[in-house]
């Protein structure tokens, strides 16, 4: 064959150094691209072997080889190969055609390189990125075919010759530029194999030529029988790829057990911990989907935010947590998700207005539900066991995607008191029979609000523990939802507010509860008020009297419903930075007239003189209530204190 030499195109110095511009921040890929080919033009190889077109190899295989003193890394297959025309055609005008009308339709984008998640389509070119110099020798396994060389030092370029290759396939040799050094180390090129090629379908082999050995050194694989010191090719076959040819996700879910599940995981994500559970997507129609997510063990609000989904194109590695395809909350969990049908060469903002793309991302919002579904349904317990694992991402997942909670919201699940998971028609089962019909009682600190919880039991109640920072928005989402569902479309006036779902904590609405049938008597009552009121003043912002079940409590804190939710924006916002407006807890004091301490207080405040001894009592009867609610202040503590060494006296004097 003669020496023949051209311009890859016309257009090509325009547009080359746009190309290297661009890329530059990422220039790893050039591996993921080169290699990829490779396992291309193999899959090619095996399509037509199938076919009886090619004769079937023993082993295909990709050998990446570095050598550090030449300056050069080789990429070569077995494969197809490219005959001269084909590489004319191939190489210098379709590779660049093709970089080409990328750099048209983005040129405007340049700065948004950022953006950009894949180059594929500028595969081969991406070589010139790092090399000075690239050679292609291939021989194309057509019978006949003449081996051929190409050569190009700036991609613009190239020199066509006769080449020596006697395998078909092709070896592409890039000479590593000055400014591109680190690629020379073995362990950069692993890093990057891992990294983009770890899941390819053919098997992939390093060999670092200074070693004179395929290393292996950092493998995880088994190593059959190596001599250290043999370079013959013929050894690779003992040798173990670097990749896995056959990730997990490929396979039909019924060939899968629990344990290639947990293994995969693991290989995949680097730890020892096991998931809880996951989900093995697995479509081919509308479109081609497969992959599994994991739920992983979360065990504190740190970690949630720790998620990790890999996407794939063909097996390809493509970037982690692309949000434009997977939800966002969905990046909470750990997983794997091939999409080959997804155009991953363009820019994110294409990927937002893609209707394909929004198609899978609904699709796997709604494996994820149904997957929540079938184990609340079928395995209850299990699903009991994970709850306290998985409740903040389910809950971030509701908050950030309604269609999610209208999904999943049967299978929404709330510990109560006693420790026990009960949904919120279970609860609102009880609560009807206990005439509460639409109050859902909470309690935010099982410790501090330790008192309230005593006399919900005692008095055969129920309440929930909402106690993590996510619940209050989650509770609102709820009160929104529910009431718009049991009250039709829309919560117009006419509508009874009295029937609308809501939320109370457990110590804001404690008369309702503790009341017992018994009559008032309103003059005792407000007398009651008085006593207390003269005592204590503005110190609670209300008094009022109630017949308590439980005779032997004296008195107890009542919290203002719209103070609580104020204070609790007011946090909210603290936590986002914001400052909130200063809003405090309404706290009034609601006393037992049927308690033996407030019917003898009652009888004394009659005589004038017992008038000390009245003020002792009402305040410490209001102190210890506010105690059984929150704690007190320093001031308030030191006087509480001190009232009750003055108590004591008393009481000892007697
Ligand atoms: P793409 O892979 O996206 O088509 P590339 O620029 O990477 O774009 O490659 C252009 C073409 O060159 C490929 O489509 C293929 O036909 C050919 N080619 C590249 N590398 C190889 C290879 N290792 N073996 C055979 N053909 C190859």
């Amino acid at each position: 064959m003669s020496l023949e030499k051209g311009k890859v195109s016309i257009h090509s110095e325009n547009i080359f150094p746009i190309i290297k511009k661009w890329l530059y921040s990422d220039k790893d890929i050039f591996v993921r691209e080169l290699v990829s080919n490779a396992c291309d033009a193999i899959a090619k190889h095996k399509r037509l072997a199938s076919m009886g077109q090619a004769n079937l190899e023993d082993k295909y295989k990709v050998i990446v080889a570095v050598d550090r003193d030449k300056r050069t890394i080789s990429f070569e297959d077995n494969g197809i190969g490219m005959t001269a025309e084909e590489i004319k055609k191939y190489i210098n005008q379709v590779a660049f055609s093709g970089a080409e009308d990328f750099v048209n339709k983005y040129k405007d984008k340049m700065d948004e390189s950022n953006d950009i998640i894949g180059h594929f389509g500028l595969g081969f070119y991406s070589a010139f990125m790092v090399a000075e110099k690239v050679q292609i020798d291939s021989l194309s396994f057509e019978e006949g075919s003449e081996p051929v060389k190409w050569e190009s030092e700036d991609g613009m370029e190239f020199e066509l010759s006769q080449g020596d290759r006697i395998e078909h396939g092709t070896k592409i040799t890039l000479t590593i530029a000055e400014d591109s050094d680190e690629f020379l180390y073995e362990y950069k090129l692993r890093e990057i194999l891992n990294k983009y090629c770890y899941f390819l379908p053919v098997e992939i082999f390093l060999e670092n030529v200074q070693d004179n050995s395929i290393d292996m050194s950092e493998s995880d694989s088994e190593v059959t029988s190596q001599e250290n010191n043999n370079s013959d090719k013929d050894e690779i076959e003992e040798v173990k790829a670097i990749n896995n040819t056959q990730p997990l996700w490929m396979k039909s879910p019924k060939d899968c057990s629990d344990e290639d599940y947990k293994n995969f995981y693991r290989e995949v994500f680097k730890t020892y911990e096991d998931p809880l559970f996951w989900i093995h997507l697995n479509v081919d129609f509308p479109f081609n989907l497969k992959g599994i997510l994991y739920f992983p063990k979360l065990k504190n609000e740190y970690e949630l935010v720790e998620g990790q989904v890999k996407l794939f194109n063909n097996q390809v590695f493509v970037a982690d947590n692309i949000k434009e395809v997977i939800p966002e909350f969905l990046l909470l969990l750990k997983g794997v998700i091939d999409c080959p049908d997804l155009p991953l060469n363009v820019s994110r903002s294409f990927l937002q207005n893609d209707k394909d793309v929004s198609k899978i991302s609904k699709h796997i919002v709604k494996k994820v539900a149904d997957k929540l579904k079938s184990l609340f349904k079928n395995e209850r317990e299990v699903f009991e066991g994970f709850w306290d694992d998985i409740h903040m991402f389910i809950k971030y997942g509701c908050l950030k995607d309604e269609s999610f909670y209208d999904k999943i919201k049967e299978v929404i699940l709330y510990k109560d008191i006693d420790s026990k998971h009960i949904t919120l028609s279970e609860y609102l089962k009880d609560a009807k029979e206990n005439n509460y019909e639409n109050t859902v009682y909470y309690t935010t600190d099982i410790n501090q609000q330790a008192q309230y919880i005593k006399q919900f039991k005692t008095n055969g109640l129920n309440a929930i523990v909402m106690d993590n920072t996510l619940d209050t928005p989650f509770m609102g989402l709820i009160e929104y939802k529910e009431s718009m569902s049991n009250n039709g479309i829309e919560n117009t006036e006419e509508n009874n507010l009295e029937n609308m779902l809501k939320f109370a904590r457990i110590d804001s609405d404690i008369s309702k509860i503790m009341s017992s049938t018994e009559e008032e008597n309103s003059e005792i009552d407000q007398e009651i008020v008085e006593i207390f009121k003269n005592v204590l003043g503005e110190k609670l912002s209300d008094y009022k009297v109630e017949s308590f079940k439980d005779k032997n409590m004296t008195a107890m804190v009542t919290v203002d419903e719209d103070s609580i939710r104020m204070a609790q924006m007011k946090e909210q916002f603290q936590a986002m930075g914001m400052a909130g407006m200063d809003f405090e807890e309404k706290q009034s004091l609601l006393v037992n007239r049927k308690s033996p301490v407030i019917v003898k207080l009652l009888d004394m405040s009659k005589d004038p003189s017992n008038k000390e001894k009245v003020d002792l009592i009402c305040s410490q009867i209001a102190d210890l209530a506010i105690l059984s609610n929150r704690e007190l202040n320093p001031d308030q503590l030191n006087e509480y204190i001190n009232r009750s060494n003055k108590i004591m006296m008393l009481v000892l004097n007697q």
